[in-house]
């Protein structure tokens, strides 16, 4: 066997239908004594009901949280925890829901702990990394600081996510486990999590297609993002993750849905220098002797999912330039970064062509 490295993230989890009962014991436990319950326009009855239930340990509601952190919103949320005295955020919604609490932990003086509810599949509560931006530039680092301490996954919060929406977080879900099994700095440890983590959502899909409201198939979704989530938080992300970060960035293209029409091309670029990780993703996705990335693709076409970057708002204009962005700086990936080969990617995901 390769010798290898693993970090295990100090972070607790609290997994099943009906967990958020398990609030009040959880805060106490982690030590929050003045939570600020975080959460987006659209969540703040959530995060109301949310602070009724912390009842003396909740010590203020700031429902202002948006899509990539705009340094604005960290700053009046930094203001509001302090003029509250708040030691703590509980984050109840999607990746932007929690990317607010980190980007308050951040700052914090002393120890601030986030105690994260996700709602969605997006992964964040798992991982250290944070994101800002500011004038129109989003930067990302990594400090432990920002792991939230307690997780508390409850699969029927999740009930209300739209349709398509869901669908396309699952595959936001699945793009973290795939990168992680071709990274250079990957381990069994993680290699099983994003094995394990790419079943579980393809099984979801189907299922939620069917039947939204399928309890079961939302704790598989769930299960999956968490999984997924804890492989991004441990290795490092290669182009599929450049290439979603630079259109959602500088094109302001929504993020699930760059990474659901993303992931069939980049997985068919990085496949020749990524052979094992290709059988995984076969394996775990069940599609027999097809190709990973056309796995990835049918099961997005078949399911309604976006396909093509025209449909979700990419002008066809702005190709060259998210080309050369995505090589501009060097970072970890299986397969060279080849500036023709990465435009002739860009142009198939644009089109919607499947891979192959
Ligand atoms: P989101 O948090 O922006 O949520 C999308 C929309 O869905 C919002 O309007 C929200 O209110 C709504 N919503 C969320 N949960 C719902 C539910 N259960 N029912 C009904 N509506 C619901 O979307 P996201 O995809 O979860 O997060 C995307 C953001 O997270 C991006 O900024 C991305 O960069 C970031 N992210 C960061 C990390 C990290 O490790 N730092 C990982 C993944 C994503």
């Amino acid at each position: 066997m390769t010798p290898f490295t693993y970090t295990a993230k100090p972070s607790r989890v609290v997994f099943g239908v009906g967990s958020l009962q398990f609030l009040g014991r959880e805060i106490e436990m982690m030590g929050g004594k003045r939570a600020l319950v975080l959460a987006t326009p659209g969540h703040a009855e959530s995060a109301r009901r949310v602070a009724a239930m912390l009842g003396p340990r909740a010590v203020g509601v700031f429902a202002e949280a948006r899509m990539h952190v705009p340094i604005e919103t960290a700053r009046a949320a930094r203001e509001e925890a302090r003029r509250l005295g708040a030691d703590c955020a509980v984050a109840i919604g999607g990746g932007s829901t929690v990317g607010l609490g980190k980007a308050v932990a951040l700052e914090a003086e002393g120890d601030f702990a986030i105690l994260a509810i996700p709602t969605t599949y997006a992964g964040s509560e798992m991982t250290p990394i944070y994101g800002l931006t500011e004038g129109g530039m989003k930067k990302t680092g990594r400090d432990v600081r920002v792991l939230p301490k307690t997780v508390l996954y409850d699969p029927e919060l999740t009930l209300t996510l739209p349709l398509p929406l869901s669908l396309t977080s699952i595959f936001n879900a699945i793009a973290h486990a795939c990168e992680g099994l071709y990274a250079d700095d990957g381990n069994p440890i993680t290699a099983l999590m994003a094995e394990e983590g790419i079943r579980a959502a393809a099984s979801a899909i189907p299922r939620l297609s069917r039947e939204p409201r399928d309890l079961d198939a939302r704790c598989d979704a769930l299960y999956a993002a968490w999984l997924c989530g804890s492989v991004l938080g441990s290795v490092a992300m290669g182009l599929h993750h450049k290439l979603c970060h630079t259109l959602g960035g500088t094109f302001n293209l929504p993020h699930a849905e760059v990474h659901t029409v993303i992931l069939p091309h980049v997985l068919a670029y990085n496949a020749p220098a990524a052979r094992e990780a290709m059988s995984r993703i076969g394996r775990a996705l069940g599609t027999g002797s097809q190709s990973a990335s056309m796995g990835i693709f049918d099961l997005a076409r078949t399911h309604g999912a976006p396909t093509a970057l025209r449909d979700i708002g990419m002008p066809e204009a702005g190709l060259d330039r998210a080309t050369d962005l995505a090589v501009q700086s060097q970072y970890p990936n299986p397969r060279p970064l080849e500036r023709g080969a990465i435009r002739e990617l860009l142009q198939r995901a644009f089109d919607g062509t499947r891979p192959g």
